[in-house]
């Protein structure tokens, strides 16, 4: 198999060594590398009873067979351990270029064990690796951490860092990368941060081989030139290419898919009008800043010149700024921005972060907390200083409400009691993104039935058939009527293939937002095929995701999960909003659906894979 090198590195913290390991084409062929890859060392070396900070834990870091390539959109590698938010296995993905990093230094996945008595971070340079001694970068923020690392070692090293909130254990610590990417859910980064691992450094120059270079040329022209013409189609604001995921205001609010008011509001004109693609680039002075090789170009460099707000970096994507803006009620986009920025400084997830400081402030507005827990903080909804006060006191895990947010909202609203639970959005241990279940009933199921990470929109996105008019004829989905929003019809069926279809993007390693601008099923399987050989057909390429998908399950299993956690949803999820479009619809009718959604699998009545589903696709040795 081409594409590939066969050969992982394992770095052991506590034994302080690296050493690299061969791994089979079989293991390629079965799961592909990225969140296969992931999946496939957590069911190798994790046994039943291996917990997140346990230094026994995995941590990989894993490119797939598209990083080499110089496609639009294969600026991606991906994470995986057990979470401390979900304490379960979960992956993440991130753009940048580490993960062509990770190619290029002639390695298919790095994964990190043990745990190190002293800070460090890790260099790889090509073959030659070394613990180094991080003390002087312990306590520093993510982007210093990076500069840090980069002075001592040479510009020319892609990095991965923790900040403060990875080093003191936030549960929903991310992992950054050139200042721009994130491994955002799950908690990874405080998955790292237990290990004592401040960053890891990596260069290479060797490229990987691949089956049909001139296939694979031949179709990079192709997607390009289909992509950005088919962006240009859109009016302006609806471009990813001019404003990125900021084009999401104009088209989820009319949709009632915005998150607003820790979710009881289907409405916040100022916000709609405040967060609107053409305010986000004029107050945010935000211009592109692609990731390698990409036409589309979702990410934004912005500059907040003067005032309390001011700074230059990444731009909020929307699952940032809905979150920390309209779910909190906070119309500044200067202050959103700049949260979310602090936020990616001591390294945490913006998603959950906000649901988090919307629990808290409804817990304020209701009188479960007050004054005396808030540091005297005024925290009604849209208050922005008190909303970027609490972001600071979260990330350096402040004695009281900034130490108890930091655990996240099931763990905060189970000791806070006093019936915050009732609007705890969360599930499983981890807060619900920004994709409103009263728009389309299937995003309901699928954050109750979320096996690559919890409810995870990204490890499932199959709101994207109405949200993002995304469509997977390939397999099946193609024509679908509005008003199915709100019907059970078929849902399990594409329920199944959109998780299938993200287990493969992830393990391929490819940037979902392709999809947007009209990248299809067939451009991936050519792709993967061009790269490694292997000629697939379209319906290998579901087997693949389907296996990846099963021993997620598995994996859950192994890891604690029950029947009753799918069950056990946000209250909210059945609370309607009373105007909008999506104005009394809840998803009444989920239980029946997740066990339609089981049988469509091929679990049984308990959600376990059946030995029968296992040998189909091919996973016959892995039953416990
Ligand atoms: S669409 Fe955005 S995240 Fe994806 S590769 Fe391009 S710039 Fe990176």
């Amino acid at each position: 198999m081409k594409s590939i090198w066969n050969k992982i590195l394992k770095v052991d913290l506590t034994a302080r060594t690296c050493k690299t390991e061969q791994m089979p084409d079989e293991v390629y062929q079965k799961f592909l590398g990225g969140a296969g890859m992931n999946a496939y060392i957590l069911w190798r070396e994790c046994p039943r009873g291996t917990t997140t900070f346990d230094p026994a834990n995995r941590l990989t870091f894993a490119p797939g067979p598209m990083q080499g390539l110089k496609q639009s959109g294969a600026a991606k590698w991906t994470a995986g351990a057990i979470s401390p938010s979900i304490n379960m296995n979960a992956d993440s993905a991130a753009t940048a270029s580490f993960g062509i990093e990770i190619k290029e230094a002639g390695y298919d996945a790095i994964v990190v064990h043990g745990r190190s008595d002293k800070p460090v971070y890790v260099i790889v340079d090509d073959e030659k690796t070394e613990i180094k001694d991080a003390a002087d970068l312990w306590g520093k923020n993510a982007y210093e951490a990076e500069d840090g690392i980069q002075e001592a070692e040479g510009e020319k090293f892609e990095c991965v860092t923790i900040g403060q909130a990875g080093e003191l254990g936030v549960r929903y610590a991310n992992i950054q990368s050139r200042k721009k990417s994130f491994v955002g859910r799950c908690g990874l980064g405080a998955v790292m941060g237990s290990k004592m691992l401040k960053g890891i450094a990596i260069r290479g120059s060797q490229s990987v081989e691949v089956h049909d270079p001139k296939e694979v040329d031949r179709l990079n022209k192709e997607i390009n030139k289909r992509l950005a013409e088919l962006d240009k189609l859109n009016d302006e604001w609806l471009q990813i290419k001019r404003v990125g995921t900021a084009l999401a205001t104009e088209l989820f609010a009319p949709q009632g898919n915005l998150p607003i008011k820790n979710y009881q509001l289907a409405d916040f004109p100022s916000g709609v009008k405040n967060f609107h693609a053409s305010n986000y680039a004029k107050q945010l002075n935000a211009k592109p800043w692609p990731c390698q090789y990409c036409t589309i170009q979702c990410h934004n460099n912005c500059e907040v010149k003067q005032g309390p707000y001011a700074y230059k970096g990444k731009g909020p994507e929307y699952e940032s700024f809905a979150m920390v803006g309209f779910n909190t009620m906070v119309d500044d986009i200067k202050a959103v921005a700049y949260a979310c920025e602090l936020a990616n400084l001591y390294s945490m997830d913006t998603i959950s972060l906000g649901v988090v400081i919307a629990w808290a402030m409804e817990c304020y507005e209701k009188g479960v907390i007050t004054k005396k827990d808030t540091y005297g903080l005024d925290l009604s909804w849209g208050n922005a200083e008190a909303m970027v006060e609490i972001v600071r006191k979260i990330g350096t895990r402040a004695d009281g409400l900034g130490y108890l947010l930091g655990e996240g909202t099931r763990i905060a609203s189970e000791r806070l009691g006093g019936g915050s639970e009732d609007w705890a959005v969360q599930m499983k241990g981890q807060e619900i993104a920004a994709h409103n279940w009263r728009a389309q009933y299937i995003s309901a199921l699928n954050y109750c039935t979320g096996v690559a990470s919890g409810p995870n929109h990204e490890r499932g996105n199959s709101q994207h058939i109405w949200v993002g008019h995304v469509r997977l004829p390939e397999w099946g989905i193609d024509e679908v009527e509005n008003e199915e929003r709100w019907s059970w019809n078929k849902t399990a069926d594409r329920n199944a293939k959109f998780h299938d279809y993200c287990n493969v993007i992830n393990s391929a390693c490819h940037c979902k937002f392709m999809e947007f601008r009209g990248y299809t099923l067939t451009d991936l399987c050519n792709t993967i095929n061009a790269a490694t050989g292997m000629g697939w057909s379209l319906e290998d390429l579901r087997r693949c995701g389907d296996r990846i998908t099963q021993l997620q399950k598995l994996l859950n299993i192994r890891y604690g999960w029950k029947k009753e956690h799918d069950f056990k949803y946000p209250k909210r999820f059945m609370e309607p909003v009373q105007e909008g479009p999506a104005a009394g619809k809840v998803p009444v009718g989920l239980e029946g659906a997740i066990m339609d959604y089981y049988k469509e699998r091929g679990w049984d009545e308990e959600g376990r894979p059946t030995a029968a589903k296992l040998k189909e696709v091919g996973l016959e040795d892995f039953i416990e």
